[in-house]
């Protein structure tokens, strides 16, 4: 017992120590994580985009590996889609690779072009049509896109135009054309399909669902037609109609015709990563190995019926460039014509307010959309008749 007594305190602190040392552990709040220092320090700057634009999926150029040489990329990339050298800002060409590094996707080239696998639905180009066709036209999907909206809507999207009592909206004249259009194309066999019918938007958006009325017009109507061009309609090829103007408040004294296929991409366009994405698709795809003749038959078609005098842009233009050297055809970045996936034509003739097409639109509107509606029609049969 005497020395039991004796051990009784040594006994309570052998308890006691592994107590408070799990009490001191359990009171011992957890430490905060180190700060976050990645987000400051990274050196990739946050992805830049076009308005009402979302990050590209850079996978679905994969199935252009080694379908395209380096000759023809740069050929392409320097005759249509650029104008200057702002491309080398972010395409890096690796000549020990035959590659292209792109940010992070590398395109790999073939050593001579390989038919391309297509856009993002298959269109048709002339030589994939039945040559034993009963029509000219049969087997092609047309769709006809009427520029702007028209209506109620075009003084906000600033496409009305008022002498003296004259009231041009540029959206009313386009659609008028496509309804004179189509009935002409269907009779030549082609299957024709109107990406708008009415004086209303594709969108459901409005103006005042925006912080600027032009992100409705411009950017969320455009991006809802490719929408439907891209997912539903999937034609062979868009015929973009429009009609020329100028920001002159009195009329203009002459007319003018010109006709716009994608291309002159702008360093700050380019810097656009959706843009840079569209561009390459475009190059890829070869839309305009069909595109360019397709524009130059429309073109002299139309010159054949209209003898209207070619617009010039002015040589320094950076954001536009002349096309195999016909008068008519110049290659801009515009977002219609960039992302529908498939050849688009964007006619830009007449000038809706000058002297000329004014009295002709009081005296006889029918006879201008008639004019420039059998004009575009023959422009397509020559192309799509032609070996
Ligand atoms: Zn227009």
């Amino acid at each position: 017992m005497h020395s039991k007594k004796l051990t009784t305190p040594f006994r309570w602190l052998l308890l006691f120590i592994p107590i408070a040392t799990i009490i001191f552990f359990l009171i011992q709040r957890p430490s905060p994580p180190p700060p976050d220092l990645s987000i400051k320090t990274s050196p990739t700057p946050p992805s830049s985009l076009a308005d009402l634009a979302l990050p590209p999926d850079w996978s679905l150029l994969e199935r252009f590996q080694k379908t395209i040489s380096q000759k023809t990329f740069l050929k392409r990339l320097q005759t249509i889609y650029t104008k200057d050298h702002s491309w080398k800002k972010w395409i890096s060409l690796d000549e020990s690779e035959n590659s292209a590094s792109i940010g992070t996707f590398t395109l790999h080239f073939s050593d001579s072009d390989q038919p391309p696998p297509g856009a993002i639905f298959p269109w048709k180009s002339r030589h994939q049509l039945d040559p034993h066709r009963a029509l000219p036209l049969s087997g092609l999907h047309i769709a006809l896109d009427p520029g702007h909206i028209g209506g109620e809507f075009a003084q906000i999207e600033d496409r009305e135009y008022r002498w003296k009592d004259h009231v041009i909206r540029e959206g009313n004249l386009t659609l008028k054309t496509a309804k004179t259009l189509a009935p002409i194309l269907r009779k030549q066999g082609a299957k024709v399909t109107l990406v708008r019918s009415e004086l209303q938007p594709v969108t459901p958006k409005r103006a005042s669902d925006f912080a600027h009325p032009r992100l409705f017009y411009r950017s969320s109507e455009i991006r809802a037609r490719a929408a439907l061009i891209n997912q539903e309609i999937q034609p062979d090829l868009v015929i973009c109609l429009h009609f020329n103007g100028t920001a002159s408040q009195t009329p203009e004294n002459s007319q003018n015709f010109h006709i716009l296929i994608n291309g002159t991409y702008t360093a700050g366009e380019l810097a656009h990563e959706d843009e840079r994405f569209q561009m390459l698709q475009r190059l890829l795809a070869g839309t305009a190995t069909e595109e360019i003749p397709l524009a130059q038959n429309i073109a002299d078609a139309f010159n054949d019926y209209t003898r209207l005098p070619p617009y010039q842009y002015s040589k320094t233009s950076r954001t536009s460039q002349n096309i195999n050297k016909h008068p008519n055809l110049w290659a801009r970045n515009l977002l219609a014509n960039r992302l529908y996936q498939c050849p688009v034509i964007f006619m830009e003739p007449y000038i809706m307010n000058s002297h000329p097409f004014i009295k002709r639109l009081a005296e006889n509107p029918q006879e201008i959309f008639s004019e420039y509606a059998h004009a575009v029609a023959e422009g397509i049969i020559r192309h799509y008749s032609r070996p």
